[in-house]
């Protein structure tokens, strides 16, 4: 039993939500093609028969707009089967001197009995039944929550915390800069987790740049798929891009010319694509393209809305999330990045932005975009996708 999470609070688009909310779930729960999802106005049901339940509960950990679950199981709604059915489950979770309370709700209005008198035939059963347990209703050692609704009784004694979060796809659709790093990975989930469907765009400059690196970049996708479903992921040449920069412009502003070129490209191709907005992995002095300086002279080439979920966020905290989203270990593998490779040793950490567009003028930028966006190539990629497996001696020893 899935309780909705900020939902509850969504009014008139509820409705959407709670659709959207069951077509996610009905996608993770994909490889168990025997289970029921039913996607109700104030819970989302997910009944199993032989299914490996360990998995179910892994698959629905990972999926935006659940507050939390119950692993329940469903009775008739008959006051014998519910008291065997509590009883038993209080003893199988009883130790020596452990306490417990029943949590009772009711939803049919029409059962025979209100929840104070269900809370206390059901507690009379089990005080009566296991020598040694008691009552205590603020802290108990075990909880059974019993729920009267209208297709039945529900009894679960644990409750599991969810993702949290928007339904992934209710949030409209953005595209996203991601690099090999630490945090753009960490962007993506915090976006993902806002509801915003996420196409992935990834700059790549061989022969600078190796293939691995471009595999550790969709090997990150697949694992971010985890929490959205299939990412497209677009690769963008970018050999051309940097090469002309670094013949053409001068040293102190060959990174911010980067940069702005390649956010020109982003978001032309989020324009084609039908999307609303570029997320990057940028946070406020990490490092020098990312003053508040230099992101007024990049942010310059577009009107298209730049955002940057990691803005305020101090490393230590982005390193956290990247942990726990499993994206942590793939990120330090050491792989050259385009953007490390013709980084000046010096860059401009104050770039202006008169001197910016002047140094842009130096070269066609026009044609420049548009041969790295004719030479895009596009991937579907799955959660749990291999993208490394040839490349395993190396991480081996990486790691
Ligand atoms: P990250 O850990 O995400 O790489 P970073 O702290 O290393 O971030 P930069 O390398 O300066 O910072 O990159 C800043 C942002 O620019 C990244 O978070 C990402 O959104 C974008 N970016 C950098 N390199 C690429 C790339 N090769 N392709 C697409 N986007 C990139
Ligand atoms: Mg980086």
């Amino acid at each position: 039993m899935v309780r909705y999470g900020e939902l509850s609070t969504k009014g008139k688009n509820r409705k959407d939500f709670i659709k959207q909310l069951g077509r996610n779930v009905r996608a993770v729960l994909h490889p168990f093609p025997t289970l029921e999802v039913k996607a109700q106005r104030d819970r989302l049901h997910v009944a199993l028969h032989d299914e490996n339940d360990k998995q179910v509960i892994a698959a629905l950990q990972g999926v935006f707009g659940i507050e939390n679950f119950y692993p329940s199981v469903q009775i008739d709604k008959d006051m014998d089967v519910i008291k065997k059915t509590v009883l038993q489950m209080a003893q199988e979770q009883y130790t020596p001197g452990a306490t417990f309370k029943i949590n009772t709700r009711r939803q049919d209005k029409s059962f025979e009995y209100d929840t104070n008198q269900i809370n206390n035939i059901l507690g009379d059963h089990v005080l009566s039944n296991i020598d040694g347990i008691s009552v205590d209703v603020k802290h108990p050692d075990i909880s059974i929550r019993v729920e009267i609704r209208m297709n039945g009784a529900f009894i679960s004694s644990e409750i599991i915390h969810g993702a949290g979060g928007l339904p992934v796809g209710t949030g409209g659709r953005a595209t996203m800069m991601l690099s090999g790093g630490i945090d753009s990975p960490v962007a993506t989930y915090l976006a993902m987790k806002r509801g915003v469907k996420i196409d992935m765009i990834h700059f790549y400059s061989p022969p600078y740049t190796s293939e691995q690196a471009l595999n550790k970049a969709k090997q990150l996708t697949s694992v971010l798929a985890k929490y959205s479903g299939n990412i497209q992921f677009i690769q963008v040449p970018f050999t051309e891009v940097q090469e002309t920069i670094k013949e053409k412009v001068p040293e102190g502003y060959l990174m911010t010319i980067q940069r702005r070129m390649m956010l020109r490209i982003a978001a032309k191709i989020t324009q084609n694509r039908h999307c609303s907005g570029v997320f990057t992995g940028e946070a406020l002095g990490q490092v020098a393209s990312q003053t508040l300086e230099s992101m007024q002279a990049i942010n310059d080439v577009t009107t298209m809305p730049v955002l940057r979920p990691l803005v305020s966020m101090d490393k230590e905290d982005i390193i956290k999330i990247s942990k726990d989203i499993n994206t942590f270990d793939l990120s330090i593998l050491p792989f050259e990045d385009c953007c490390t490779i013709f980084t000046p040793p010096a860059p401009k950490t104050r770039p202006s932005l008169e001197k910016s567009r002047k140094f842009e003028g130096y070269i066609d930028v026009e044609g420049l975009m548009k041969r790295a966006i004719d030479g895009i190539q596009i991937t579907d990629i799955k959660a749990g996708q291999e993208f490394m497996n040839q490349d395993q001696d190396v991480f081996a020893e990486l790691l």
